[in-house]
C-alpha cells in the first residue's frame, strides 16, 4: 500500500491496514489467540512515526503483539522477523519515492512479501473490513528491540572475509539520502576497516536530493567523488534496499551493475544459479555463463525473485534496479549485502570499480513506456508475438524476447494504464530498431 500522506494514505487507513494483516495472520496461524508477533520498523519520513503509530494500533486492537524496531532498513526488518521468528513484518516506507509518499510493506513469516494469492487474501479483509478484534485482556502488547543493526552486520560479516577487506583500508564515499540506511551502513564500512565520508546520513527523512539512486539524481555524489578520489561511492535509497555505485573516477556506472558486480564475486567462489527478474540485464547471464551455471528469470517483483531463489537453492540474485539478494542474509533486496559483496571483490581481485565494470563489459539499455489500455496492451502483445517469432520467447509478466544482439521486454504496469518497453541491445542503434518495432506496432493498434 502506496500513497500520498494526508490525502490518500492517513492514519486511520493504515490502521485499519494494521488490523486486516494482524487478522489475516492470526488466521494463518490457526487463530491462536495471543500467539502472533509482528516486527514494525520504518524508514526516516517525517510521517513514518505517525503512520507506525497507526499501524501498531490496528495489529495490538486485533491481539496482535508488536516489536517495535524504531527508524530501520527494509532488509533490517526481512531479518528481524526470521530471527525473532515472527509471524510477519511492516515497513512503513515508499521506498525511493519522493517525500510526500509513504506506505506500508507487509512482509510474511520467510521475511518475503506476499505472494499474490495472499495478498490478494489481505485486500479483501481490507475492504470487507473483516477484523477480529481483540478484548481488552487480550489486546497485543508492543515491545521495543534496537538489535535490528547488530544483527544484519553479523550475518554480513559472516559471510565475506572482514580481514582481506579491512587490510584495503578502502576510502568510501556514502550517500544514504537521509534515509534509514547510513546508521547501518557507516556500521558496517567501519567495522570493514574503511575510511568513509558520509554525506545525507543523517535519518531525517528531509531527503536532500530526488530519493532514486539515479544518475540524475547523484550529481552530487559524483562531484565529491571526482575531488575526493575515494575508492569508490555507494548511494542507497531512503529504505536502502537498492544500491547505486559510482567508480572511482565519479563516473555512475548504473544500478544494473550492483547485482552485476556481487554475482561476479559470489559466482567466482561457489557454483550455484542465479534468479533475476527478466527485465534485468543480460551482464547476469554473460557472468553465469562463465561459471557454467543457470539464470532463472522471473516476472518483475522483489517477491517473485526470492520464491525462485528459494526454491532452486541460488546461491545470489536480486534485480537489476540495484537490489541484491544473498540468502544467507535474507531472502530480501539489500544495499549493505551488495557494498559487503562489492568491497569483497575489490580486495580479492586488487582492481578497482572501473577495472571490474570493464571486465563486466556492458549493453545500452533504454526503458520506454506510453499511454494503452488493458485490451489495446493484449492487442500489442499479441502483434509482438507474430513479429518477433523468431525470437525466444518468456511471457510469464508480458513478454520477452530475446534475440543474439539483444533483448525486448513489454509489459503492462499494475498501477496505471501504460505499457513499459525494456529494451537491451549490444549498441544504441539495435536498441532503437527495437523500440522503433514496437512503437510501430503501437501506431497500427492504435490508429
Ligand atoms: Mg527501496
Amino acid at each position: 500500500m502506496r500513497g500520498i500522506v494526508g490525502e490518500n494514505l492517513t492514519g486511520f487507513i493504515v490502521a485499519e491496514y494494521g488490523c486486516a494483516f494482524g487478522s489475516f495472520l492470526k488466521d494463518r496461524n490457526g487463530g491462536k489467540r495471543g500467539k502472533v508477533s509482528v516486527c514494525v520498523g520504518r524508514d526516516s519520513r517525517p510521517s513514518g512515526a505517525m503512520l507506525q503509530s497507526a499501524v501498531t494500533g490496528g495489529l495490538c486492537a486485533v491481539g496482535v503483539d508488536v516489536i517495535d524496531l524504531g527508524i530501520v532498513t527494509t532488509p533490517g526488518v526481512g531479518i528481524m522477523v526470521r530471527h525473532l521468528g515472527c509471524n510477519g513484518g511492516i515497513v512503513i516506507t515508499a521506498s525511493h519515492n519522493p517525500i510526500q509518499y509513504n506506505g506500508v510493506k507487509l512482509l510474511l513469516d520467510n521475511g518475503v512479501a506476499p505472494p499474490p494469492e495472499q495478498a490478494e487474501q489481505i485486500r479483501h479483509r481490507y475492504f470487507d473490513k473483516h477484523f477480529t478484534f481483540a478484548d481488552s485482556p487480550h489486546c497485543g502488547q508492543v515491545t521495543p528491540n534496537e538489535q535490528t543493526d547488530e544483527i544484519h552486520i553479523d550475518k554480513i560479516l559472516s559471510i565475506i572475509d572482514k580481514k582481506k577487506i579491512a587490510a584495503k583500508k578502502f576510502k568510501v564515499v556514502l550517500d544514504s539520502i537521509n534515509g534509514a540506511g547510513g546508521r547501518p551502513a557507516k556500521k558496517l564500512l567501519a567495522e570493514l576497516g574503511c575510511k568513509v565520508a558520509a554525506i545525507n546520513d543523517q535519518p531525517t527523512g528531509l531527503f536532500s536530493h530526488r530519493p532514486e539512486p539515479t544518475a540524475k539524481n547523484l550529481t552530487s555524489l559524483c562531484k565529491i567523488v571526482k575531488k575526493e578520489r575515494p575508492d569508490i561511492g555507494f548511494a542507497q535509497d531512503p529504505d536502502a534496499d537498492r544500491l547505486a555505485i559510482v567508480d572511482e573516477n565519479g563516473s555512475y556506472i548504473g544500478e544494473e551493475y550492483s547485482l552485476a558486480l556481487a554475482a561476479k564475486y559470489v559466482l567466482g567462489k561457489k557454483k550455484g544459479s542465479v534468479a533475476t527478474n527478466l527485465s534485468t540485464s543480460r551482464m547476469i547471464d554473460d557472468i553465469a555463463q562463465l561459471g557454467g551455471v543457470q539464470v532463472f528469470r522471473t516476472p518483475v517483483g522483489e517477491a517473485n525473485v526470492a520464491e525462485a531463489m528459494l526454491k532452486h537453492k541460488c546461491v545470489i540474485g536480486g534485480e537489476g534496479n540495484g537490489g541484491v539478494i544473498d540468502l544467507r542474509v535474507g531472502p530480501i533486496r539489500d544495499s549493505l549485502v551488495g557494498i559487503a559483496l562489492t568491497l569483497q571483490l575489490m580486495a580479492e581481485t586488487g582492481k578497482s570499480v572501473s577495472q571490474l565494470v570493464c571486465e563486466i563489459g556492458g549493453y545500452y539499455m533504454s526503458k520506454e513506456k506510453f499511454v494503452a489500455d488493458a485490451e489495446q496492451a493484449q492487442k500489442i502483445l499479441n502483434s509482438a508475438k507474430q513479429v518477433f517469432a523468431n525470437a525466444r520467447l518468456n511471457a510469464s509478466d508480458g513478454c520477452r524476447f530475446d534475440f543474439a544482439d539483444g533483448w525486448l521486454h513489454l509489459r503492462t504496469s499494475n498501477t496505471e494504464p501504460v505499457m513499459r518497453i525494456i529494451v537491451e541491445a549490444k549498441d544504441k542503434p539495435t536498441a532503437k530498431k527495437y523500440i522503433d518495432a514496437v512503437l510501430k506496432i503501437r501506431k497500427e493498434i492504435q490508429a
